[in-house]
């Protein structure tokens, strides 16, 4: 552990050992902040850059109340007990999701607001957003104030929609300054990209990868259901623009580049090279379309992501390839 000095600003990331949170460490410490990081375990695909990491379960209150020992500048709050479509909507864990997820932010937030820490990021989902809106893969609607009547169409989404409230009531009963985004499907290198938890970027790379040339992938559903995926260097730069800023949310962090997913598929076959086809077969789907909606964003930060996703896919795709033949190589060694 380094020990930080008086002038240094500190920040505490929840959910360090993840992927957004591995990201968002190296950031801060690249801008010179003295960084905790906590988590239930260490990142698998790179070491942490945090000065102090912290193992443990915030779900116990003693143990938050033990990495919250002191004011902090800056509280990300990103742990969450989350994976993709394949752990989310398959019904088998919404009440893990339910409870781990509130009592992690319900300790972190009260543990915050104890310590007189105002500013407080929390990452909500578009999964927040109504099923309804969301029928008709050209159209999907997710601005903000499309919210209610709230009908998410999982478990994970409503309770991202209790624990958004939960944040802004401190905001009004307690004096807090917590800011609430919505991020919309991130993804990037040094992410989960095998074992259920891996998302569709990471899990179509993977596909992808290990695929003979010649050969089929498989992808979930008829593929004409629509996405959009963000970047997650963007996601960071959204993150601390929004955290620093008078605008408490919630608003979307996303990028408006909608594609379906058999196009997403099309996109990585492509960077790879090879020549495969697309088998569609019945999977865990989701909602039927969603993009995000980035006007608002745009009237409160004057920012908002733009970087196209055949950049990121290309950089991702890389990764996980190289990932790939790692693993191979070590068991071959082995
Ligand atoms: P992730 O699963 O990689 O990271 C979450 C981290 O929280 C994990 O490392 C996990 O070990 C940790 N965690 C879970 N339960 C814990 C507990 N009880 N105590 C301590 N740590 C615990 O997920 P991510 O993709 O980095 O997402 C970060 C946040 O952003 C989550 O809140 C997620 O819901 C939200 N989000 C992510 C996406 C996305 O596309 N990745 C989209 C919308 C919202």
């Amino acid at each position: 552990m380094t020990h930080f000095k008086m002038k240094d600003k500190t920040a505490l990331v929840c959910g360090a050992g993840g992927f957004i949170g591995g990201h968002l460490v190296k950031r801060l410490k690249a801008e010179g902040f003295w960084v905790r990081g906590v988590d239930l375990k260490f990142n698998e695909h790179a070491e942490t850059e945090a000065d102090d990491f912290a193992i443990g379960d915030l779900r116990e209150q003693s143990f938050v109340r033990a990495v919250i020992d002191r004011p902090f500048d800056e509280v990300y709050q990103l742990a969450a007990d989350m994976g993709g479509a394949g752990y989310i909507f398959t019904g088998e864990n919404d009440a893990d999701i339910m409870h781990n997820s509130a009592t992690i932010n319900l300790n972190v937030l009260d543990a915050c607001h104890k310590r007189n820490i105002k500013r407080v990021f929390y990452s909500s989902s578009a999964c927040m957003y109504p099923e309804h809106n969301q029928l008709d893969p050209d159209n999907p609607n997710c601005a903000e104030d499309s919210a209610y009547p709230a009908n998410p169409d999982s478990e994970y989404g409503w309770e991202k929609l209790f624990s958004e409230r939960l944040y802004l009531a401190y905001n009004r009963n307690h004096g807090m300054q917590c800011r609430v985004a919505r991020y919309h499907n991130i993804f990037g290198p040094e992410g989960t990209w095998d074992g259920g938890k891996e998302k569709a970027p990471a899990a179509m790379c993977r596909k992808v990868a290990m695929a003979p040339d010649g050969g089929q992938i498989e992808v979930w559903g008829d593929g004409k259901q629509t996405r959009s995926f963000l970047y997650v260097d963007e996601c960071i730069e959204g993150t601390l623009r929004l955290l620093r800023s008078d605008f408490e949310g919630p608003v979307n962090i996303g990028s408006e580049e909608m594609v379906t997913i058999n196009e997403l598929a099309e996109l990585v076959i492509a960077l790879s090279g090879k020549d495969l086809g697309i088998n569609n077969i019945p999977g865990p789907l989701g909602v039927r379309g969603r993009n995000s909606d980035n006007r608002l964003i745009r009237e409160k930060l004057g920012w908002a992501p733009e970087q196209p996703l055949a950049d990121g896919m290309k950089t991702t795709y890389n990764w996980i390839s190289g990932e790939i033949d790692r693993k191979h190589n070590l068991r071959k060694a082995s």
